[in-house]
């Protein structure tokens, strides 16, 4: 049994409003929010997790990668320096377009770096953003859905 939180009228455990008074007794959600106040508010955390976990690989990487640049290659300096903003617009910003060009340009210096030293070296860099990439996709559409008022909650939706 609950209460009417704005006449005080007796009613029944899964009353959306209230039959006396009409008054909503679920909070309004507001919809009208940005991505990444949807991703600190309603997003389903599995994925908000997954994108925070490849963040973390990608500055490991980061760190390796600045590592070598100053031991061996210092024009290596400019990956860590494209790679680590794109990491940070993609991770603190929570921006896809970011994960994107992570991803992109990580294949890109990968084969480079195959072509120019034999080695196969960045493969974490594409794990890390490939995985970055799948999880924002996922999450775009769960916003959409959500601004599209579909669903309330991500967990409730099959992805
Ligand atoms: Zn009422």
């Amino acid at each position: 049994m609950k209460f009417c939180t704005t006449c005080g009228a007796q009613l029944p455990d899964d009353a959306t409003y209230c039959t006396s008074c009409g008054a909503s007794l679920a909070a309004p959600v507001n919809r009208n929010i940005s991505f990444k106040e949807y991703i600190g508010t309603y997003a389903e955390p599995t994925l908000v997790k997954n994108i925070k976990s490849s963040a973390i690989v990608c500055y490991v990487c980061l760190a390796i990668s600045l590592i070598f640049a100053i031991l061996y290659n210092y024009l290596g300096l400019i990956d860590v320096v494209v790679l680590g903003g794109l990491t940070l617009g993609m991770h603190l910003g929570k921006s896809k377009a970011c994960a994107i060009a992570l991803l992109v340009c990580s294949i890109l210096s990968t084969l480079i770096a195959l072509v120019s030293t034999g080695q196969f070296s960045g493969w974490l860099w594409i794990v890390a953003s490939g995985w970055a990439v799948t999880s924002f996709s996922k999450l775009t559409k769960a916003y959409k859905a959500f601004q599209a008022g579909e669903a309330t909650n991500a967990a409730d939706m099959t992805l």
